[in-house]
């Protein structure tokens, strides 16, 4: 049995070839795999998570959605329970946009414990880069959009992690500051 730190790294290396030029939308055009890394470090630290699948996974969770990679890949060299926690926190890439909106609010209640953690740092990363590192062409009313479905989606995620709801509420309420009170 290889050990957690071996299989973690494993796993950045897996998921930073799968993301291999891909970038963030923000106007620094970050690599892609900083955003997944960052999802698995806001676990670890701010949510106290020290569970080495839900970590993996993180570090994983849109090589399906976002490059070529089955889910047999991901089963055959990190288990399937890494596999599972990915599959829930992935859409169906051949649904209209925001038809994946809007199931990623109905599923939400749905996931599992480990899903809704993952799920808690995918949200509070994305909507620190939507007031960090902005996308160029989005303007004000995109961004109150985005930080009100984001908070749609965490609502259906509560009761999963404390720390990570208290981090969550803190960053919906810094966005309401920079974007202004009408949101
Ligand atoms: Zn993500």
């Amino acid at each position: 049995m290889e050990s957690h730190f071996s299989q973690l790294f494993l796993a950045a290396k897996f998921a930073a070839r799968k993301h291999h030029g891909q970038f963030r939308k923000g106007a620094d055009v970050e690599p892609y795999i900083v955003h997944p890394l960052e999802v698995a470090h806001l676990l670890s630290t701010v949510g106290g998570v020290d569970d080495p699948d839900i970590l993996i996974a993180a570090i994983l969770h849109d090589t399906i959605e976002d490059t070529k990679t089955s889910e047999e890949d991901i089963t055959c060299t990190f288990g399937e329970r890494v596999c599972s926690i990915v599959v829930e926190v992935t859409d169906d890439r051949e649904l209209p946009k925001q038809r994946r909106k809007e199931l990623q609010e109905e599923h939400a209640p749905h996931l599992s414990h480990e899903a809704k953690q993952l799920k808690m740092c995918d949200k509070i990363s994305n909507i620190a880069d939507i007031l960090d590192n902005p996308p160029e062409d989005w303007d004000l009313e995109r961004k109150i959009e985005y930080v009100n479905w984001g908070e749609r989606v965490f609502k259906g995620l509560r009761g999963a992690n404390d720390r990570l709801e208290r981090h969550f509420d803190e960053l919906v309420e810094r966005a309401r500051r920079e974007l202004g009170a009408n949101i």
